[in-house]
């Protein structure tokens, strides 16, 4: 791929999501885990590239997953952690979680997590997951200054006006003052990154078959991401050599 040789001899910012683009997609959010092979290649890429990962979870939580790993900085919570997040943000999730557990029916398998600057209503585990959707958009219809981002089964809330992964991919880009990135996710989050900077300054990358999305590019398959990090560290080995 030519275009990815270009964007390698730029002054490029590497940067990820976490589940679902260097980790798959695991039955619960506690058990996803990095592959051996994408551990190492990370570690590789982040000695060539400034790399960061821009993750929903939680900063605590995100640290903990790439402990070991020398990427150079992680924002939570979509952008809200480390710094854009205030306690006005966290007042008004508070109050989400609240409505939410009174209004959402009680079923087996749902699980509201609450993330401090933002709330994730999980139904992976639901049996009608169909009926459960449905409550949950209602349910939601009644919160106050939401943003709702449709995930891996399971339902993002943000608060509105908020920052968002974009935002937080471009803040990345200043603080290391690079010209250009590369932003790989795989979820409607993801989006905000993707539309952040112009084609020339992006190379955007969606993984997965989805058909709409503003990324320019796709990689079919999770897996794929361990082919891309080799082949970006492989185009700085061969510029140093
Ligand atoms: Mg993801």
């Amino acid at each position: 791929m030519p275009v990815l040789a270009g964007f390698a001899a730029s002054n490029v910012l590497l940067a990820f999501d976490y589940d679902g683009t260097l980790a798959p997609i695991a039955p619960t959010p506690a058990s996803a885990r990095m592959r051996a092979e994408t551990r190492r290649w990370l570690a590789r890429a982040a000695r060539r590239y400034p790399c960061v990962v821009i993750s929903g979870r939680t900063l605590d939580d995100l640290s903990k997953r790439l402990s070991r790993v020398p990427v150079w900085y992680l924002f939570g919570n979509h952008g809200f952690e480390p710094s854009a997040g205030n306690e006005g943000h966290a007042a008004r999730v508070r109050a989400w979680a609240d409505s939410l557990s009174r209004r959402l029916p009680v079923h087996q398998g749902l699980v509201i997590e609450q993330k401090k600057y933002s709330l994730t209503v999980h139904y992976r585990h639901v049996r009608d997951k169909h009926r459960v959707v449905e409550a949950i958009v209602d349910a939601v219809r009644h919160l106050p200054d939401v943003r709702a981002i449709g995930g891996a089964e399971a339902i993002n809330l943000l608060p509105l006006g908020g920052p968002n992964k974009g935002v937080a991919l471009q803040e990345a880009r200043r603080l290391f003052a690079c010209d250009t990135a590369i932003y790989i996710g795989d979820d409607d989050t993801d989006e905000d990154a993707f539309a952040s900077a112009p084609p020339d300054r992006l190379l955007s990358i969606r993984v997965g078959t989805r058909r709409q999305s503003r990324a320019r590019y796709r990689l079919p398959h999770q897996r794929d991401v361990d082919t891309l990090l080799q082949r970006l560290v492989e185009l700085r080995a061969t510029r140093r050599a």
